[in-house]
């Protein structure tokens, strides 16, 4: 068997657990208290093991996903193929256009690139054209605090101390926006995701409101997060930059948003559409006035795969990472955030691997 034929393709959950000095907050209808995604381990028939990050909040969906669909038609195929992952997709599409299938093969795709880079020898930027910046800004991505002044305010000042210069709410009132600004001072970016919390009659006003705090963008203020018109018009009536991309379901979307100019910042997730699809935007963005700042509420491959995108292109943007205490930090040794900075790693493919008890569950469940 030539060296390069995929001999597995397997998903290990990641269930982080996390602390956030705070009560647990919801997501999905239900207290949360560990970060979900899942580790797509790939191995060819010399040995090279390569890692990749699937979107999952379902561990049991996406293992059933990867063993009786992915697997299957990925094994024993050749990894350098280039009509594999477009293959598979359109072998699969009657299952659906976005959801857990899709987030398996944006894992696939992440771990097709790392091996790519490792059997080249070369980082993974290189693939991608080379670097632009050697270290990559990194922003403080609040959970939820619901308002709670006195958390946001503790909990941005501890950022503001160990070097973030720039910060993100997960908040939807001016209250919790003038809490946090009153805590940074003028300056500092402070972007504020709503997660789709309003209808389109509602959003001007609520955006107006926090117009005087100086927000840097407003995330997905809309619900549906896919209605572009109404997207389209909120942008031109509010005068905030706005940031959307992390639901949509492909990249005909995101390009969608950036020829209408609905949105400022377009914001595609490699673990829900991979990075071939999350590169292909950042290019798109090039020579318009849309800036690609991907979204990065995860930790693991499609981390690193993010950071490599941001060093790579042309936008200069800060990385996304979710501020919180976790029971175990991916590449905490390897790949540091110092001083709200992280280096790009000039090793080979994705610059680390998951460590061992990662890579064998023990955070699985
Ligand atoms: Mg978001």
């Amino acid at each position: 068997m030539p060296a390069n034929t995929i001999v597995s393709v397997t998903c290990i959950p990641m269930r982080l657990p996390f602390h956030h000095w705070s009560p647990a907050p919801l997501f999905a209808g239900r207290p949360r208290d560990k970060l979900d995604s899942a580790l797509v381990r790939l191995e060819t028939q010399d040995g090279t093991v390569a890692w990749g990050e699937s979107y999952c909040v379902e561990p049991t969906a996406l293992v059933a996903i990867f063993g009786t669909l992915i697997a299957p038609l990925a094994v024993g195929r050749d990894a350098d193929d280039a009509a594999l992952l477009p293959g598979m997709q359109r072998t699969l599409h009657n299952l659906g256009r976005s959801g857990p299938v899709v987030h398996a093969l944006a894992g696939l795709d992440i771990a097709l690139w790392d091996l790519r880079a490792k059997r080249a020898g070369v980082p993974l930027y290189e693939l991608l054209g080379g670097k632009r910046r050697d270290r990559v800004r990194v922003y403080a991505s609040l959970l939820q605090y619901y308002g709670d002044a006195e958390r946001l305010d503790a909990v941005t000042t501890q950022a503001l101390g160990e070097g973030y210069t720039e910060i993100k709410l997960h908040e939807r009132t001016s209250d919790a926006l003038a809490a946090v600004r009153r805590a940074t001072g003028a300056g500092v970016p402070i972007m504020v995701d709503t997660n789709c919390a309003w209808l389109p009659d509602e959003a001007h006003d609520a955006i107006a409101a926090m117009r005087e705090h100086d927000p840097f963008w407003i995330e997905e203020p809309l619900w549906p997060p896919e209605d572009d018109h109404a997207l389209k018009q909120l942008k031109q009536l509010c005068r905030v930059p706005l940031a959307v991309g992390e639901n949509a379901a492909s990249t005909y979307a995101l390009k969608q948003m950036i020829a209408n100019h609905s949105v400022d910042y377009v914001q595609p997730s490699v673990i829900k559409l991979g990075l071939s699809a999350a590169w292909d935007i950042a290019r798109h963005c090039v020579d318009t006035p849309v800036v690609c700042a991907p979204q990065v509420a995860f930790f693991g491959p499609g981390y690193l795969a993010s950071l490599h995108l941001i060093a790579a292109q042309q936008a200069d943007v800060a990385l996304e990472r979710l501020y919180v205490e976790l029971a175990h930090v991916p590449y905490g040794k390897r790949v540091p955030i110092q001083n709200g900075f992280v280096q790009v790693p000039d090793t080979p493919g994705l610059g680390a691997d998951p460590e061992s008890e990662l890579a064998e569950g023990r955070y699985a469940s």
